[in-house]
């Protein structure tokens, strides 16, 4: 019977970067793919953010030598009425705070699946790790109640002091140690079509950026590659299904600013796919006796955007890790992989699960809500008319001061379905502001508002932390 250090099932982005940790630190280590090459079975494409030139700058230098690799330097946001009148555009990348937080500013990257895949892969090859391809782990081997090795579609049983379990969003892994059942409803199906374009006139119409499009039709995003763009809206599972997957992806497709950009830059259907992307209010658990859990089979994808591969990587970097420590005290029991919950909790891949539950409530009482949707985007409208000013000028249809008082009454009038909205699902939020940033929200406001100079800054502070419940911890 063979034996490894460590055995990874999956050689997606999660399990070849533990595949790499754990090889490149002398550990015997195998990772088992279930398609003919990595990249095989994912989702057609991806982008990777800012953050992954902090902490993957190696991958990152690589990438613009890869087929479909795009630079991505912002967002586009698209916003659509309910008639499906592209209404605001506008990019994200304005800030200097944004910019300078990061080694290389806002740069990002986006490219094909069966690019990225296959080169993560063969890092992790290139340290030392054997990667077994076109072989499906069908169960996980158990010894005295903890996981001791896999057993493969091939016949084989091999065995492990470490099985790291990188095996996606279905991971039978996790299901056949006992670890969690199928995701239920927190899990979302993401239809996705990919299309084919000429690479001069995408330089031409986009450039450097990724567009995304709201509407009373849950969102969309829109990822550009090389030659080729994709987009796709996805939706939770415990959401009526009124609507079938594909015909989330023709409504993108009926509006007309969608069209215009498809035309110009002569898109042709290539590909539809759908996948499952765990968009949770909380992770799964993440360890047992012998075995962890990274990247989607533990629920990692950001709560806020359902952003996975950074998650991925960097709970695999962490698991490898754990493993070899525990490995080195000759001791891989769930006391001792109780470090891999500890370590991903305090990294940043745990800050942002931190905020889970909210996150998931404000998308779900947006986005993936179209009636409420229907009326955010009019509020998010208004509001941008009133600070724009040029929109309250070009309104001409009575005197201009007329206008502008109309405007400014019609701005009170959706106030407070605003706040509403805002005290429900932004305000939680808000329990994440620091002390630090909370002294600065009260000096402001002790500047700003002329009467609470006179008060002692105790009474300000309680005055606030009463209006503004949810912040009571910054304020205190
Ligand atoms: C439509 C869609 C678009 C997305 N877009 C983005 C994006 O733009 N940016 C981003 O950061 N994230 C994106 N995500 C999320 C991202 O794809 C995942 O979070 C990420 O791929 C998780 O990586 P992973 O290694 O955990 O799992 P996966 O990438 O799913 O890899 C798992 C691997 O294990 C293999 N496998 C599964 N079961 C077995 C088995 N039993 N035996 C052997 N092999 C097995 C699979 O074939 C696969 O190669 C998107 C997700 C979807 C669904």
């Amino acid at each position: 019977m063979e034996k490894y250090d460590v055995v990874v099932v999956g050689a997606g982005p999660g399990g070849s970067t533990a595949a790499r940790t754990a090889a490149s630190r002398g550990l015997k280590t195998v990772f088992f793919e279930r398609g003919r090459k990595p990249g095989e079975k994912n989702s057609s494409g991806c982008g990777l953010g800012q953050r992954w030139w902090r902490d993957f700058p190696e991958i990152m230098e690589k990438l613009p030598a890869l087929p479909s690799y795009r630079k991505v330097e912002m967002v586009v946001i698209n916003i659509v009425d309910e008639n499906n009148r592209l209404r605001m555009r506008s990019g994200t990348t304005g800030s200097d705070l944004c910019a300078n937080r990061w080694p290389n500013g806002m740069e990002g990257a986006s490219l094909y699946r069966s690019d990225l895949d296959p080169f993560m892969a063969g890092l992790a090859t290139q340290a030392g790790a054997e990667l077994r391809a076109s072989t499906l782990v069908t169960d996980v081997i158990k010894e005295n109640g903890r996981v001791a090795g896999v057993r493969t579609d091939k016949g084989d049983n091999v065995m492990a002091n470490v099985v790291i379990a990188a095996d996606g969003a279905m991971s039978t892994t996790a299901r056949k140690a006992g670890m969690r059942n199928r995701w239920g409803t927190g899990c979302t199906l993401v239809p996705q079509l990919d299309f084919s374009c000429s690479e001069s006139k995408l330089d031409d119409v986009i450039g450097n950026a990724e567009w995304v499009w709201f509407g009373p039709f849950y969102g969309a995003y829109q990822v550009n590659f090389r030659d080729g763009f994709h987009i796709g809206a996805g939706q939770w599972l415990r959401k009526d299904w009124d609507t079938r997957p594909v015909d989330m992806i023709k409504r993108v497709m009926e509006i007309p600013a969608f069209q215009a950009m498809a035309r110009a830059v002569d898109a042709k259907p290539r590909e539809y796919q759908a996948h499952l992307l765990p968009w949770m209010e909380k992770p799964a658990r993440s360890y047992m006796d012998g075995m962890m859990l990274v990247g989607d089979a533990a629920g990692f994808p950001c709560p806020l955007e359902g952003e996975g591969i950074w998650h991925a990587c960097i709970s695999g970097r962490i698991a490898a890790e754990v493993a070899e420590t525990a490995i080195s005290k000759g001791d891989t029991s769930e006391r001792v992989l109780s470090e891999y919950d500890r370590r991903w909790r305090a990294s940043p891949l745990g800050l942002e699960h931190k905020f889970g539950r909210e996150f998931v409530d404000l998308w779900d009482s947006s986005i993936f809500n179209p009636e409420l949707m229907k009326r955010q985007i009019q509020l998010l409208l208004e509001l941008s008319m009133i600070n724009n000013p040029f929109s309250v000028l070009f309104d001409w249809g009575d005197a201009h001061m007329e206008c502008l008082n109309q405007h400014l009454l019609h701005f009170l009038d959706i106030v407070p379905e605003f706040s509403e909205y805002g005290r429900q699902y932004l305000l939680p939020l808000a329990a994440g502001i620091s002390p630090e940033v909370g002294d600065r929200i009260i000096a402001s406001m002790r500047k700003r508002v002329p009467l609470l100079k006179y008060l002692p800054e105790s009474a300000t502070r309680r005055l606030a932390a009463r209006l503004l419940k949810p912040l009571a911890p910054a304020l205190r």
